[in-house]
């Protein structure tokens, strides 16, 4: 409480202040605050000092622009969790993994000056809107939003349209409900599949991932959201799997030039607090400090509450998810999704954003998924406190449903 931080800003947890717009923002954001108990436990391993002089140069002045070290880190996490074959991929770091769904886009899309039409940006519904927003932000030329991809897989069924010139993203498991999805296009689509959430503390881990192109980012993975750090490995010889029109350029070189020369390279002192980061959790794997052990614990007792309560209303309902093996833990693990995708069974509950709002829940409606008005979601990334709320309104939402029948 009324703690001052170094950076001057005072606030209770180091959140920022009650702005009604940010902290609405972030209430129903993915922020990831449930691992801020793991990292008050191990404040000094974390901590990083950095010196005045240190790493002053723009990143882009010398070879060393993406830490060599901070590399090998991550491609030892992914081996040692088993979520993703990275061997043969190239790394390339960007400003989080929202900066990265640009970068990607620029990479596989046909060269401006090329007298090919644009590339196609697709998705399946629900998807993470921020696909869509930020393609819409800088379409032209290279590339255009071009909605879900109900429309084009149906197209290319029925007739002999190919499938080249589309870019497809894939969200796995996906924001908002949480399901383990592959490409549906298929053909000669390029897929940027994002693994946001494929780590143990949200998901199963079946098996390594290995598409061409995976996106990660730190904010889901340790909680750091702050820091703004996300990476894609891209497979060395992606050129060759990808669509015709570019077949001759080199993805990842694209994909890092995009990064430089928008923010001139992630941010040295970002990538050593990173560096602090992986070395902590690596050291604590499957110890009793394991941190994918301590987030899928979080996850799954905030999943267990919410479906005690949720069973019980005939009002709103939760996607289902099984328990499945998982190969990191090596058991069959129990459900621990980032969001609630909930929907409204009622009739006049067209808008269930709207259902909850008056219930003082604030959600993310499912038109921005365009998913529709009867769903929206509910994030459970948030702090203890948040999360406790948010029980308590829930809770009343549904013991109301008693004295409504
Ligand atoms: N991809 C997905 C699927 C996400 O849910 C989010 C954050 N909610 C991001 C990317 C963006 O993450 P970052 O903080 O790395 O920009």
């Amino acid at each position: 409480h009324g703690q001052v931080f170094l950076d001057g800003v005072a606030g209770e947890d180091g959140r920022p202040g009650c702005d009604p717009i940010v902290f609405e923002w972030l209430l129903c954001s993915g922020n990831p605050l449930f691992l801020d108990p793991y990292w008050r436990r191990h404040a000094a391993a974390s901590a990083v000092v950095v010196s005045g002089w240190h790493r002053m140069s723009y990143t882009t002045s010398d070879a060393t622009f993406q830490s060599v070290e901070l590399e090998r880190q991550i491609r030892f996490l992914h081996t040692a969790v088993g979520n993703a074959i990275v061997d043969d991929k190239h790394v390339v770091f960007a400003a989080g993994s929202v900066q990265l769904i640009n970068a990607l886009v620029h990479a596989l899309s046909p060269d401006a000056n090329d007298a090919s039409p644009p590339a196609r940006v697709v998705a399946t519904a629900p998807y993470y809107p921020t696909y869509r927003t930020q393609t819409a932000m800088f379409d032209g030329r290279e590339y255009v939003w071009g909605g879900t991809t109900a429309r084009w897989a149906n197209a290319s069924r029925n007739s002999t349209a190919t499938t080249d010139g589309y870019i497809e993203f894939v969200t796995s498991p996906n924001n908002p409900d949480a399901q383990l999805y592959s490409p549906v296009l298929g053909g000669s689509a390029a897929a940027i599949v994002d693994h946001a959430y494929y780590w143990p503390h949200f998901t199963h881990i079946p098996a390594p991932a290995d598409e061409d192109v995976m996106m990660f980012t730190i904010s889901k993975l340790s909680g750091h959201a702050g820091s703004r750090f996300g990476y894609v490995n891209i497979y060395s010889f992606s050129c060759v799997r990808m669509w015709a029109l570019i077949k001759d350029e080199n993805v990842a070189k694209r994909a890092k030039d995009y990064v430089q020369n928008s923010i001139m390279g992630a941010s040295r002192d970002t990538q050593l607090r990173m560096l602090g980061t992986m070395k902590a959790m690596l050291a604590n794997l499957h110890t009793e400090e394991d941190i994918f052990a301590f987030g899928h614990d979080a996850m799954r007792t905030r999943w267990l509450k919410l479906n005690a309560i949720v069973s019980r209303s005939r009002r709103i309902s939760l996607q289902k998810i099984q328990p499945q093996y998982c190969t990191y833990f090596q058991r069959i693990r129990e459900p621990s999704p980032a969001y609630a995708w909930v929907k409204c069974e009622r009739e006049e509950d067209v808008n269930c954003y709207d259902a909850l709002l008056k219930a003082n829940i604030i959600t993310r409606s499912g038109v921005y998924f365009e998913a529709g008005s009867r769903y929206t979601r509910v994030s459970l990334l948030k702090s203890d406190d948040d999360f406790e709320v948010l029980m308590e309104r829930v809770t009343d939402l549904v013991n109301a449903e008693k004295y409504e029948d």
